[in-house]
């Protein structure tokens, strides 16, 4: 075994490290990966990925590609064709053509450009609440201030929902981004066209830009999809290949936006990422319009219904609309009380069940995030574990 990638606490500043970097915590989730090494068959329902291999095609596609020597650096943006490929893909699904595209590593890496190159210190960024926590530690390393908006139901049992009063008032005159994510990383949420556009008024109104994660688009379930590439004035757009094609690995990624905005982004590429891997462009490019995910699609939906319909009902869930997560409340005890997430967690642990505490993604302590990419058999005794720990905490 190797030395384990993890400072003592306090040990960061004795060695020099950045003021910067000092102000990040470790991941919530790593907690969770640690558990995991030392389980035997655990029940693990926090992955944050698909459970499929990639269609076959785009394999073959790659392979080839690294055959053939397509092993170079590719220009800053990415190959031309796959840049207007994209650009197609938005404007047929969006009603809208952004005016230029840049190819990423992945949105981890479309989101440190657009923050590096629109957010100065003292800047505001307006983020969901509960909320994937890259953007939170990304913006933080620009010096920018965090806001949130809260999204949590007003009941158990209804949506997580963008609450448009409570956007205005989060806006201030220093708010730089208002950000979006949907279909939603941790709660499953996808925004209606309504919420998208009254969000995306406000901003125009404030001269703010709309930072808008899409890396979830392929898993909405819900009829409509609203994506502000349509209403914001500025929009930058994030949109991922790593969990549609199953290859979150392979870091490819693209953000769409206004030139101006996305020349920048373009040069900082230049000098950090350099180029998204060129082989896994040119398989994107060659086998992306011959494949056909949308049996992926249905089976990722029954997964979803199959959670909506057998989750045991003390965890007040509404059917997520969107990605593979839901988002239960914590159960009650038999005085009332809501559990907390340490404990619900420890609970879960004892029975070889792996989920991811909702504190991870938020101020709050009141929901859990449960991921459905998984095969049915672990669906089906992740749904038994947590009926019986719904049980047992309200006896
Ligand atoms: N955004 C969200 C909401 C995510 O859940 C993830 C991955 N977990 C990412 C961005 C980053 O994805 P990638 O860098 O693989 O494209």
């Amino acid at each position: 075994m190797g030395t384990p990638l993890q400072l003592a606490p306090g040990v960061g500043a004795t060695v020099g490290l950045s003021d910067r970097v000092l102000g990040i915590e470790p991941s919530g989730i790593r907690r969770i990966f640690e558990l995991m090494a030392t389980m035997r068959d655990p029940i693990n329902l926090s992955i944050g990925q698909p459970h499929y291999d990639p269609p076959p095609e785009l394999v073959e596609a790659a392979c080839r590609a690294i055959r053939d020597g397509k092993n170079r650096y590719t220009v800053t943006q990415g190959l031309p064709e796959l840049n207007q490929l994209v650009l197609d893909q938005v404007a047929a699904r969006h009603g809208s053509r952004p005016e230029t595209c840049l190819l990423t590593a992945g949105v981890s890496g479309g989101l440190v450009l657009a923050f590096q190159c629109l957010l100065n210190p003292g800047d505001e960024i307006l983020l969901p609440d509960p909320g994937f926590m890259m953007y939170r530690h990304l913006a933080t390393l620009c010096g920018a201030v965090v806001r949130s908006y809260d999204t949590y139901p007003r009941a158990s049992g209804k949506r997580f929902a963008i609450d448009l009063a409570e956007v205005e008032r989060q806006i201030t005159p220093r708010t730089k981004i208002v950000f979006v994510n949907s279909p939603s990383n941790p709660t499953g949420a996808v925004a209606t066209r309504a919420e998208i556009e009254g969000l995306c008024a406000l901003a125009n109104r404030a001269g703010a830009y709309v930072v808008s994660d899409e890396i979830y688009d392929f898993f909405c379930y819900a009829d409509d999809y609203a994506s502000p590439v349509r209403y914001a004035d500025r929009c930058i757009q994030l949109g991922g290949f790593s969990k549609t094609y199953g290859i979150p690995g392979w870091r490819m990624g693209y953000a769409t936006g206004p030139l101006a905005v996305l020349d920048a982004m373009k040069t900082l590429q230049q000098f950090s990422f350099v180029c998204a891997p060129a082989p896994f462009q040119y398989a994107l490019l060659e086998a992306m319009p011959h494949i056909d995910l949308s049996p992926r699609f249905v089976e990722y939906q029954h997964k979803r219904d199959l959670i909506a319909a057998r989750l045991h009902p003390a965890y007040g869930l509404a059917a997520p609309e969107g990605s593979f997560y839901a988002f239960p409340e914590l159960p009650r005890d038999a005085k009332g009380e809501r559990v907390d997430g340490k404990r619900f967690l420890d609970a879960a642990l004892a029975k070889n069940l792996l989920i991811v505490p909702g504190k991870s993604f938020s101020a709050q302590d009141t929901h859990f995030r449960l991921s459905f990419a998984a095969d049915d058999a672990t669906l089906h005794r992740g749904l038994a574990v947590l009926a019986e720990l719904a049980e047992a905490f309200r006896a």
